[in-house]
């Protein structure tokens, strides 16, 4: 299995955790942690598939990893298979009761441990689909409002940590509802299609985001981006919308398909969304509408 999936191993004793590292070597990429601690600080940053986690450590037992690791967001849904010398039924019981998705004993039957590891990991991957699969707009094939909800939580957070700015687009489709009446539904689900595309050419960074917000709407997050870089952006990609040349015969705006686009940058702070953000920005499209669509407004937060 090559999914580029990752296992971290936490026990205190040497030999332990080299044997588990050959064992797994074929499986997935091995990250060691040989107490607790390292074991939180590993999870929270390199966030693995699957922690392998021994239970009788000195300073931080395994019990009191696995309560550690589910208070923090950022691995709390990371699945934990105990591997523990403690076989009584009590001390399994313990274990899975605390939330650990398996429990194997030692010692352990090395060719089982890297069935059993192949199985969760495979359980992940398909969760994983399916969690990415309900964050895609089924229409138009980018990120959905949901997948967008979630990603300006955490880039609103991180540009707040960072004091960097964020900006948001919202882009609305011009006299959408004429087009769709004169040329019917399914000729205004290809346009909604065809203006995905071209918006998606605009995703350049990785933490850059454009999703469907909702009928004839799309929305673009953009972290560690200023007023003056977004708002070129957002005329940029006005200018490539209106140059598709697709034909509207019924908008008063113009003879082809355009956008209007509304615009917010601000440098975030606090850890919770300020839904000032969103209402600026819609704020900035209600005046590029109102002024006679085609055309960008940005606001400075
Ligand atoms: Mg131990």
């Amino acid at each position: 299995m090559s999914l580029g999936q990752s296992v971290l191993v936490v026990d205190d004793e040497k030999q332990n955790r080299t044997l588990l590292a050959e064992l797994l070597a074929s499986e997935c990429r091995v990250i060691l942690a040989r107490n607790g601690i390292q074991a939180l600080e590993r999870a929270r940053e390199q966030a693995p598939d699957l922690i392998l986690l021994d239970v009788m450590m000195p300073e931080m037992s395994g019990y009191q990893v696995i309560q550690a690791l589910q208070q923090d967001d950022a691995t709390r849904q990371i699945p934990v298979i105990i591997i523990s010398a403690l076989d009584a039924p009590a001390d399994e019981e313990r274990g899975l009761d605390l939330g650990a998705v398996d429990y194997i004993t030692k010692p352990f039957h090395p060719s089982i441990v890297r069935k059993r590891v192949r199985n969760h990991l495979q359980s992940v991957h398909r969760r994983n689909l399916l969690e990415n699969l309900a964050k895609i707009d089924s229409l138009t094939e980018i990120a959905n409002r949901r997948r967008y909800d979630e990603a300006l939580e955490s880039e609103w957070r991180r540009c707040a940590r960072s004091g960097s700015p964020l900006s948001l687009a919202i882009i609305d489709v011009d006299h959408f509802k004429r087009y769709n009446d004169h040329l019917g539904h399914a000729e205004g689900d290809h346009v909604l299609h065809r203006i995905a595309c071209e918006l998606n050419r605009f995703v350049r960074r990785p933490g850059d985001l454009i999703a469907r917000y909702g009928g004839e709407e799309f929305v673009i997050l953009l972290p560690n981006t200023d007023a003056l870089a977004a708002a070129n952006l957002g005329h940029e990609i006005r200018a490539s919308i209106e140059a598709l040349a697709l034909p509207h015969p019924n908008s008063p705006v113009s003879r082809h398909v355009t956008v209007s686009m509304g615009g917010i940058s601000a440098v975030p702070t606090g850890g919770e969304v300020d839904p000032k953000f969103f209402q600026e920005a819609d704020a900035a499209l209600y005046a590029a509408k109102a002024e006679g669509r085609n055309r960008v407004f940005w606001r400075h937060g």
